[in-house]
């Protein structure tokens, strides 16, 4: 169980490491896009920010040791003594609508929006997962909102739980009026339809993809690191707002996805963050697509 001493800290690590928008405390990003297609829609994958944390258990493995967690690491090849983060979204252009899913903490996304060929103000819709810095951050710049002409999509429960988040006042005054909300479980733009995924925030959602007989699963955050929450998706992370629920959610979702073997894309995971889940003994391992 994650103790409020815990949940303080890690929300101080959030805050310092994630909530601060194009700032000069934020190193200079660099962009990155990646087009693909699913059944009729094109799809692009965008670069914002790379994070590197250091491995000091306020996020992963917050009940065990900085040696438990080292021992993942380096039993995946990585380095024992940091854990990079890749913050990424998701554009899907469909005839008549070019959708964003999430937008990242304002770093380099606007610039990878552009690589990929379109101007915020193409954006028509904007659909969030969940209101952490680093997925709603990107929706305001200057004090103004970065996609003039999109609605703002996010479900009911989670736009509920930001207008009561005091780090997030500003982006909530922004966006205020451009605003829809959702009940997890709908068709919120056609082909998309939202997944709830409770624990890592009361509203959080993923986005299911659909075109053709072909498929996509943005599964938003309920994993963050490609090695930890997969090696060991039962150890409570700092993250999440309800860790026990955040653990079930999250054992649940990577059963299923091993099963279903269906692609999906992982905002944190290593740029463009798409690929599958696969059962590894007792746990789960990444397979990036190629
Ligand atoms: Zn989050």
């Amino acid at each position: 169980m994650l103790g409020s001493k815990t949940s303080l800290l890690a929300c101080f690590a959030l805050a310092t490491a994630l909530a601060t928008p194009a700032s000069a405390q934020m190193p200079q990003q660099q962009p990155d896009s990646k087009s693909f297609k699913l059944g009729s829609f094109d799809i692009v994958a965008l670069h914002d920010a790379q994070f590197v944390r250091p491995n000091d258990n306020t996020i992963f493995g917050v009940d065990r040791s900085a040696e438990e967690v080292a021992d993942v690491l380096r039993a995946a090849g990585a380095p024992t003594d940091t854990i990079t983060l890749s913050v990424d979204a998701l554009l899907v252009k469909q005839p008549k609508r070019l959708i964003l899913i999430d937008t990242g903490v304002g770093g380099a996304l606007q610039q990878s929006l552009l690589q990929a060929g379109f101007k915020p103000e193409d954006v028509t819709d904007v659909l969030i997962t969940h209101s952490h810095p680093d997925h709603m951050g990107g929706l305001v710049k200057g004090g103004n909102l970065a996609f003039p002409k999109a609605t703002i999509r996010m479900s009911s429960p989670e736009w509920a739980f930001a207008q009561k988040n005091d780090q997030l006042a500003e982006v909530v005054k922004a966006i205020d009026g451009h605003v829809k909300t959702f009940k997890p479980g709908a068709e919120v733009v056609s082909g998309i339809t939202s997944v709830g995924l409770k624990g890592h925030t009361p509203g959080h959602v993923g986005y299911e993809m659909v075109s053709g007989k072909e498929k996509l699963f943005d599964i938003g955050d309920t994993v963050h690191s490609s090695i930890i929450s997969l090696a060991r998706p039962d150890w409570p992370l700092g993250f999440d707002n309800d860790a026990a629920v955040g653990e079930e959610t999250r054992i649940k979702t990577l059963k299923k996805l091993a099963t279903s073997k269906e692609l999906i894309f992982a905002p944190h995971f290593p740029f463009p963050g798409v690929g599958h889940i696969q059962s590894d003994g007792d746990h789960f391992k990444w397979v990036p697509a190629s």
